[in-house]
């Protein structure tokens, strides 16, 4: 603006120029008038500003595409009539990778597309920027010359100020909302696609677990009280990162010691505070620099490709977050602090199974997580609790306001966020189809499980935490086949104590009303992180020091707990199951340190265990060749397919690229499991299989065909398994399967499903 000799407000320099545009600005957004006068009216503002001969805004359609939405300069007839495909021109460029551009000479740089019915022909100088919100890109401005120049930074500044205004109000839907077919707006329906994490359906209404600081003031006219604001929220941020890297409880945590120590490094950040100081310095209120800098580092984040850089530049951007919630006082612990509606669906970024615990559990219908780095423990506390969810929904946090209304389809992994009548007309039919299948369910409850031909199985459930304990009943299983005792402690803030440890073992027995419970012991390490636990970092968690490996290294954490089992247990059968074993040997000294905390019990005269029976989990392939040597060193065994999937197939179980790649129904794995059951068989040991595809009725029909008659699911998968055993002829199944995965090639899923439909089974 300097170049042209003062700005057109006749007030230099731009800093006080930026905030009376910024007043105009508010105005015109505060006017009554449509959305397209609006945009109108901004345009025209904003060419009189800069004293620029064209100003034009472009806003992203569905496709991709962005749409010329309004000008001043260009031809009238244009609007609505130009679009340029993705990445297609300078503004198709701008918007794809999120920079700003600005050519003295556009029409000669080879990424230029001449479309003529705008007339720009006579125009050389062109500066546009992207309208970012929440690392999307939903427009693009522009600015353009007759002449050859390069824009000032102070134009610049004032473009992407304006952009950020923009794009707040093109999400809340108040310009180029409704019915304009832009992307992004929030007052438009949305379909964001993941991957679900706990099966359900759910309709209701947006609680964001940590909300979206929506920056109203921009401009300020005291940037010493900005400064003195940022420094002091700045000063907040670092001495709460301090205050939890100095928490006696987290002083050993690897990972979350890790993060946390990056988000110091950047509190520190010269350049990050800096950034934020010269927007303040050109009028910026400390709010509006803190997104203004924010928006910068996402879309740097939305062009690079390396997972590392990303990484380090999402911590960037919640740091970001967090203090913008200083900035807007905004307390630490939202959870407590809600009224939570009957029906809500929680929104997050990401979240751990404490935080969800935080909450009133009987208002949450569904769950929506952005990432999904640790989500398979709020998967499984989410599961538990019977809450519909669904993970790596990107940028759905971006898309929603408090208290809209979404829908949580965790069978196909879709969210539908402010759904049109329709949608709420399907999912209600399909939630009423669900309510009918599942009382279909209720009333199987407390029928035998027996099949078509006769055939006893044995059906029970996976549980974690107390409250899972209730399933025991509702669901009528046998029993509790895996109670995964790590849950407990993952939840916890700090290692439970023996004391403590003995007290929620005998609540849980006392809840189970004498059925029987397996309890395993600690699997921990792994993805599977205390945050009090020391714990190295590891290249390859999953094959690291995990489960009955960092038991045996660490016998204190086993022993107290075999020992608060034993004193949970007097006149009890005690059932202990190993997890993740390799080798007979780590067996044996499992066995004998169990044994010297019995004989303890015993010198001490206090009461014990009735009888005490130790299983295994079958998790690692390296046992299928020592099963005769293995199974006659243990009273009972237990399949975990989850992990020895994992580990047949060399695909990470949580890597959603690959987790999904191999089929549990392929040869391979059903020759493994064929294997397994006709070991147990040899030595007479009760098996059973406590992975997730017990619960799928197709897989559980496959495991009976095999020669399972017992097997461990989550409590919602007993009905549908159940139904299916019903219409089930077990031996005639067996005697079709065995024979085609000892000769078939390749995957039996297929023909499995044939089979189910041609013999009239209820899959
Ligand atoms: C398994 O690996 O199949 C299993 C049941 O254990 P987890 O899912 O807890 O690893
Ligand atoms: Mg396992």
């Amino acid at each position: 603006m300097k170049e042209r000799g003062g700005n057109p407000t006749g007030m230099s320099p731009a800093e006080p120029a930026l905030r009376i545009f910024m007043r105009r600005l508010r105005e015109i957004m505060a006017d009554p008038s449509d959305g397209q006068s609006r945009l109108d009216k901004i345009v025209h503002l904003i060419a009189g500003l800069m004293v620029a001969e064209v100003c034009s805004i472009y806003l992203k359609r569905q496709d991709g595409s962005l749409e010329l939405f309004a000008t001043e300069g260009l031809n009238p007839g244009a609007v609505h009539n130009t679009f340029m495909k993705r990445g297609e021109g300078l503004v198709g460029r701008c918007a794809e990778l999120a920079v700003t551009i600005n050519e003295p000479d556009a029409q000669s740089h080879p990424a230029f597309s001449y479309r003529p019915e705008t007339g720009e022909e006579v125009y050389h100088s062109f500066l546009a920027v992207p309208i970012l919100r929440g690392g999307d890109v939903l427009g693009v401005l522009t600015v353009q010359n007759k002449t050859h120049k390069e824009y000032l930074d102070e134009d610049v500044e004032v473009l992407q100020t304006t952009a950020m205004v923009l794009a707040e109000h093109l999400v809340s839907g108040s310009v180029a909302g409704v019915n304009s077919g832009a992307e992004f707006s929030r007052s438009v329906g949305h379909v964001v696609r993941g991957q679900p994490l706990s099966d359900g359906l759910a309709l209701g209404h947006v609680v964001l677990h940590e909300p979206r600081v929506v920056v109203t003031e921009l401009t300020s006219n005291d940037p010493e009280e900005e400064q003195r604001r940022l420094e002091a929220a700045v000063e907040e941020l670092k001495s709460s990162i301090d205050e939890m890297l100095e928490q006696g409880d987290l002083a050993s945590a690897g990972e979350h010691r890790e993060v946390l120590e990056t988000y110091r490094m950047f509190a520190h950040d010269r350049g990050w505070l800096k950034r934020m100081n010269d927007a303040i310095r050109k009028g910026m209120t400390a709010q509006a620099a803190v997104e203004r800098v924010q928006n910068d580092t996402r879309a740097r984040m939305l062009r690079q490709s390396d997972a590392f850089w990303r990484d380090r530049l999402k911590d960037l951007d919640e740091l970001s977050d967090r203090l913008l919630r200083i900035l807007a006082g905004r307390p630490r612990s939202h959870a407590m602090a809600v009224q939570l509606p009957h029906d809500t669906i929680l929104v997050a970024r990401a979240m751990g199974p404490a935080d969800l615990l935080d909450y009133d559990r009987s208002k949450i219908r569904g769950l929506v997580i952005e990432d999904s780095g640790g989500s398979s423990h709020v998967a499984i506390v989410a599961k538990a609790l019977g809450i519909a969810a669904v993970g790596e929904a990107r940028g759905v946090v971006e898309r929603v306001d408090q208290g809209n209304p979404i829908i949580v389809d965790a069978d196909s992994g879709e969210v539908h966020i402010r759904p049109t009548g329709e949608v709420i007309q399907a999912y209600g039919d399909k939630a009423r189809f669900r309510a009918r299948r599942q009382r279909k369910y209720r009333a199987l409850r407390d029928k035998p499980t027996v099949s078509k031909d006769g055939q006893g199985i044995g059906l029970h459930i996976n549980a974690g935490l107390l409250m899972d304990m209730p399933n025991l009943a509702a669901s009528g299983a046998e029993g509790v086949g895996l109670f995964r005792t790590e849950l407990q402690f993952m939840v916890s803030a700090t290692m439970p104590r023996m004391e403590r440890q003995t007290q929620m073992y005998r609540e849980i027995v006392t809840e189970a009303k004498g059925k029987p419970v397996v309890f395993r012991t600690l699997d921990v390490g792994g993805d599977k992180a205390l945050p009090y636990l020391r714990q190295p970092e590891e290249e390859n968690p999953a094959l690291g020091w995990r489960a009955i490996r960092l038991a045996l290294d660490r016998p204190g954490l086993l022993r107290t707990q075999v020992r608060a089992l034993l004193r949970a247990t007097p006149g009890e059968d005690l059932r202990l199951l190993l997890p993740m074993v390799t080798t007979v040997g780590e067996v044996d000294m499992a066995r004998a340190m169990i044994e010297r905390e019995q004989e303890l019990l015993r010198r001490r005269n206090l009461a014990a265990p009735k009888r005490v029976l130790v299983g295994a989990m079958i998790e690692v392939p390296s046992l299928l060749f020592e099963l005769d040597s293995f199974m006659p060193r243990l009273d009972f065994l237990s399949v975990g397919s989850n992990d020895l999937l994992q580990y047949l197939f060399a695909a990470d179980r949580n890597n959603t690229r690959v987790a999904s790649r191999y089929d549990p129904l392929s040869v391979a794995s059903l020759r493994a499991l064929l294997t397994i059951v006709e070991a147990a068989r040899r030595h007479g040991r009760p098996l059973s299989l406590c992975g997730e595809m017990a619960g799928r009725p197709l897989e559980a029909m496959a495991l009976l065909g095999l020669g399972f008659r017992t097997i461990s699911m989550a409590p919602a998968s007993i009905g549908p398994v159940k139904s299916m055993i019903l219409s089930l002829d077990v031996e005639a199944l067996g005697s079709w399967l065995v024979e085609k995965v000892r000769t078939a090639e390749g995957n039996l899923r297929a023909e499995l499903k044939r089979w189910a439909e041609t013999n009239g089974v209820d899959i």
